[in-house]
């Protein structure tokens, strides 16, 4: 029968040779491929893989030959593995891929010690996402293994080298490296080789931070535009502007916008005394979920990407302003696009990186001397690290008063209901205490601006965040938070001591964009120049709102 003559056939071959563990090995590698990649994508990087995967038909003889197969194999495909299963990870937590803006600033901006906190903090996550990858390496050390050094004792007669291969075999190998060669031979093909993709991946990253060192030159050109653009000052009375500017703020979280827990005792405090001073807007977005881009973009009035990009620091200098950046970020992105800018500079961290311990409230002592220097006109920048992971460094351990299991409240309740795992609740426990902690200092920068110079002077307060966060909102993450709404929410609150026309209540719930923050705070300085803008100033009433383009699904930019 002709049937059973071809399987007994096919039954040779694969006892015989190499296709068992090819086959086994290309599975693995497939099913480690598709976590990693979309499409098209896995085909391609399949293909590059497997030339190594062809030296299996290559006939051997020397036993140390075959063992250094077997090792060169095994690492060939845990190269793809490991590739997969990063790129898979960013995706999941992020929905960025490794070479996007997102994840290359971070990692050009991580510090050593920054990078063991983000482990303390993300481990699990971490873990879950290397199973896949340890369990590809143990079955794929499974299948190199037998052909390694020990000589083939099935086939006493010499392996694969034996056995006649039948030409439709041959044909199909042939066909599949003739693929390969192609892919080799394209370049952005050939980029998706995990050897050749991250080791640019690590020269983009040096690229960026050597970008950010060698930016004098930058400066002294937005320096030289701002002058070019002669900014007019509406007033010629004393002016002061404390601007401060927080981290992964989510305004969900805050009592003053409504959360359940009271986490802003004294600036709802605030609110209710200095009324329509104090402008709390209700719907305040960033346009971005991480600090870089979105510092960017509030600094240079939603275009940093321009040919000619202009810059608040800059334009305020040239208008006659004293500026100080005092900052509890050691942070080099940020220094040298923007905190350079100012002519004072002040870092309290002494750690680098977000993951610092350093205390918000260090930024205190230098607002206040910024606020007793002499100069007639004073913009004072002040960056803080407000709620950013990790949480629990931003309070002191006394203070972690959401801790208490005893006592379920409505946000326990409702993160139960809505299925979050106790680590979750415990991270959210953490951010709210956080927030209270953090409370008490913004009230205090508020207090010192108005405390400062005398009532016949123009004095404005503003305080935003970078970006939101996402504790548990809309899913089981606890951190920044591309995908989903949380990590776009911000808090944006204004105080003024004189105002043209009262605040109204309108303008509290109009929208605002952190990316248009730029023709506020410049609004906010007095400064009159020729690109302004008031159709993107929220408290101009020629305020025009247009609907940012977010990498979340947003149902409204009102609630
Ligand atoms: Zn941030």
């Amino acid at each position: 029968m002709i049937g059973t003559d071809v399987i007994e056939r096919l039954r040779r071959l694969w006892r015989a040779g190499p296709l068992a563990p090819f086959f086994a090995i290309a599975t693995t590698l497939a099913l480690l491929v598709v976590i990693g990649h979309d499409g098209r994508r896995v085909g391609q990087v399949l293909l590059l893989a497997l030339p190594g995967l062809a030296w299996l038909f290559w006939p051997l003889r020397s036993a140390r030959m075959k063992a250094l197969r077997a090792l060169g194999l095994w690492l060939w495909s845990m190269a793809f593995v490991a590739d997969a299963t990063l790129r898979a990870y960013l995706f999941d937590t992020y929905e960025a891929a490794p070479d996007s803006s997102l994840v290359l600033s971070a990692m050009a901006n991580t510090a050593p010690r920054e990078s063991a906190q983000y482990l303390a903090m993300h481990w699990r996550s971490l873990v879950a996402a290397c199973l896949p990858m340890l369990a590809a390496g143990l079955l794929l050390m499974a299948f190199v293994w037998p052909i390694g050094g020990r000589p083939a004792a099935a086939s006493g007669t010499g392996g694969a080298a034996a056995v006649a291969w039948p030409r439709w075999a041959i044909a199909l190998l042939c066909v599949g490296l003739l693929a390969s060669s192609v892919a080799y031979a394209s370049k952005p093909w050939r980029r998706l080789h995990p050897v050749l993709y991250w080791s640019g991946w690590s020269q983009s990253v040096q690229g960026l931070r050597a970008t950010w060192a060698g930016s004098e030159t930058r400066r002294r050109d937005l320096l030289d535009r701002a002058k070019a653009a002669e900014p007019q000052l509406r007033s010629q009375a004393p002016a002061t502007l404390v601007l401060v500017i927080s981290d992964s703020v989510n305004r969900d979280n805050l009592g003053l916008y409504g959360y359940p827990r009271d986490t802003t005792p004294q600036l709802s405090a605030r609110s209710v005394a200095l009324q329509e001073q104090l402008l709390v807007l209700r719907n305040a977005w960033s346009v971005d979920p991480a600090t870089v881009p979105a510092l960017a973009n509030l600094f240079h009035f939603g275009a940093p990407a321009a040919a000619q990009p202009m810059h608040v620091l800059a334009l305020a200098r040239a208008a006659g302003y004293r500026v100080w950046w005092i900052s509890n970020h050691d942070d080099v992105a940020i220094e040298q696009t923007h905190g350079r800018l100012a002519d004072e500079l002040r870092v309290v961290s002494r750690t680098p990186g977000r993951s610092s311990e350093s205390p918000d409230t260090d930024v205190l002592e230098p607002v206040r001397a910024a606020l007793a220097d002499p100069a007639a006109r004073k913009l004072v920048v002040v960056h803080l690290m407000g709620a950013h992971p990790h949480y629990s460094l931003r309070y002191p351990d006394e203070k972690d008063v959401f801790e208490d299991d005893r006592q379920i409240d409505a946000v326990e309740r409702r993160l139960e209901s809505q299925g979050r795992p106790a680590w979750l609740r415990q991270r959210r426990n953490e951010y709210d205490a956080a927030l209270l902690h953090h409370d008490a200092l913004v009230s205090e920068l508020l207090d010192l601006t108005r405390a400062s110079g005398t009532n016949a002077d123009h004095k404005a307060w503003m305080f935003l965040s970078d970006h939101g966060q996402e504790v548990g909102h809309e899913r089981n993450h606890a951190g920044h938070s591309p995908g989903t709404a949380a990590g776009y929410r911000i808090p944006a609150l204004i105080w003024r001591n004189q105002t043209d026309a009262p605040t109204r209540a309108d303008l509290a719930l109009r929208p605002f964009r952190s990316d248009w923050g730029g023709w506020t705070l410049t609004d906010l300085l007095g400064i009159r120049w020729g690109a302004d803008d008031p159709g993107r100033n929220v408290l101009s009433g020629e305020y025009q709102w247009r609907a940012p383009q977010l990498r979340a699904p947003v149902a409204s930019f009102i609630d």
